[in-house]
């Protein structure tokens, strides 16, 4: 007899070596402690993709968790820009360096949280660790928690906060036309603790 109900239970063993993976009820990234491959969840057929994951090193703090990024390589080719002053800054200047023109077309890599947080504080994550993604050191191996956002959600949220932090200087800037391509992504777990009730990360402090 039919419920009237469909729903699909997803098995949380690790695809590589069987073992049990913690996970929460939204969650679109995993990653197995036991083998310490990072994977995310197809929604097309309820599969697990394996994705390459690190973790960043921070040994001056107690982390408390750790939380995914998403990791996407990116070339962002500009095709039109006025500018009233100077060179690029912020994150256009971490993928185009400080000298190079804007239609030789620049690549570096965006860093965006795969979990909630309010809007504010995403457009601070991803703007200071992309910018600050080439100083920060990676290790092995913790568990990672919360991701419950896919790779098409992050490649958004990197053109929001490119375009949200360009129109922070509208004296500077008065047009951009700019396209980007995105490669392989990857994962990155984030060290966080909490303080006086809130939850901040561990490299710049901004509080989720
Ligand atoms: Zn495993």
């Amino acid at each position: 007899m039919s419920t009237g109900f469909e729903f699909t239970l997803i098995p949380l063993d690790c695809p590589t070596c069987g073992a049990g993976i913690h996970a929460r009820g939204e969650d679109l990234v995993y990653y197995c402690t036991a083998c310490r491959n990072g994977y995310l969840l197809d929604p097309a057929d309820w599969s697990l993709r394996l994705i390459e994951t690190a973790f960043v090193a921070a040994a001056h703090i107690q982390a408390e968790e750790y939380r995914p990024f998403w990791l996407l390589p990116a070339r962002i080719s500009i095709s039109q820009r006025q500018a009233s002053g100077g060179g690029f800054t912020g994150i256009l200047q971490s993928f185009f360096g400080a000298d190079r023109a804007f239609d030789e077309g620049g690549e570096g890599v965006f860093a965006v949280p795969a979990f909630q947080a309010p809007l504010v504080s995403v457009t601070r994550l991803v703007r200071s660790y992309t910018e600050g993604l080439p100083g920060l050191k990676e290790k092995l191996g913790e568990r990672l928690l919360g991701g419950c956002y896919g790779k098409q959600d992050a490649e958004k949220l990197a053109h929001y906060v490119l375009i949200a932090t360009e129109v922070d200087k509208p004296d500077k800037l008065l047009d951009l036309k700019y396209d980007i391509d995105f490669g392989e992504p990857r994962l990155l777990g984030v060290p966080f603790y909490s303080e006086a009730g809130t939850t901040k990360d561990a490299i710049f402090n901004i509080e989720v």
